[in-house]
């Protein structure tokens, strides 16, 4: 199953530009909008397994919003790829890789324009995000897919002069300026994709391919994520993992590139769909 943000409204996707309401086709029982529907998930699917659904209405992509738009918590990976990790000049991790959050106010939809940060290096991350379903605390790897709800693709846009000044890293902050944390175009569920585990994922910037990966080069899979994580934190339905980007960022590069204006960044996982960011000066 595919289920959109679309006007703030649950949607099924049965194409890529057409949805039925969750809301009007399950006689008012889920939604109208996603966060409620993530809090009763396994009762959401046992109504979309056997609902002749209703409605088919025309969807446009202007209207789609964040597939998770109201998250407790945002829980992001750095360094869980082997050669990221070595383009960014540190060791593959042995153990669980750095964690950081993009902060709410820094989460959007698929496809918008994004502010230049002024006197900043803006960089892209393509990365899977896992949507969490049932709560998850002290979760086995072996139950862990069980929490997830579903899989969508998500840019850790990350500016580096803030990220990195001293005296201290401050990832949270160089990865949560306004529209660094776009995730869409939808959700699809782990039974949608070939295989769960082995996820294609890349970006390109104007055309040129920049980043390419498979999620079976994580470092830590997300299965090893969710219950790792679920060890020292309790996940809540609808948090967002954002999972770890391949190698092939602008900081890793020889010269660096950062994105500039006018810039189009187009981000995609196989099999769930893409993003699109068109970068622009801020205005002084
Ligand atoms: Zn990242």
């Amino acid at each position: 199953m595919r289920l959109a943000n679309v006007g703030g409204r649950a949607t099924i996707m049965i194409s890529d530009d057409h949805g039925v309401d969750v809301h009007r086709a399950s006689g008012e029982r889920f939604g109208p909008e996603l966060s409620g529907i993530y809090e009763n998930w396994d009762q959401f699917l046992n109504w979309a397994d056997d609902a002749s659904l209703g409605e088919v209405a025309a969807v446009s992509r202007d209207q789609l919003g964040a597939p998770s738009p109201s998250p407790r918590q945002i829980v992001a990976i750095g360094l869980n790829f082997q050669n990221h990790a070595v383009e960014s000049g540190f060791e593959a991790p042995t153990q669980l890789p750095p964690v950081f959050t993009k902060f709410l106010s820094s989460l959007t939809g698929p496809y918008t324009t994004v502010s230049l940060p002024p006197g900043g290096n803006t960089d892209w991350e393509v990365e899977v995000v896992a949507v969490i379903s049932r709560v998850a605390s002290g979760v086995s790897p072996e139950h862990a897919w069980d929490h997830v709800a579903g899989l969508t693709v998500g840019q850790d846009i990350s500016e580096r002069v803030t990220q990195l000044r001293p005296p201290a890293p401050q990832f949270s902050l160089g990865k949560s300026f306004a529209g660094f944390a776009p995730t869409g175009p939808w959700l699809v569920t782990p039974d949608e994709v070939v295989d769960r585990d082995d996820l294609e994922l890349g970006c390109s910037i104007n055309g040129g391919v920049v980043q390419t990966g498979r999620t079976r080069d994580l470092i830590f899979s997300i299965p090893r994520l969710v219950s790792e994580l679920s060890q020292t934190m309790t996940l809540y339905p609808g948090d967002l993992i954002f999972t770890g980007t391949p190698e092939g960022v602008g900081l890793g590069r020889n010269p660096q590139q950062f994105l500039q204006d006018g810039d189009v960044l187009v981000s995609w996982v196989a099999g769930i769909g893409n993003l699109e960011q068109r970068f622009e000066a801020s205005p002084r």
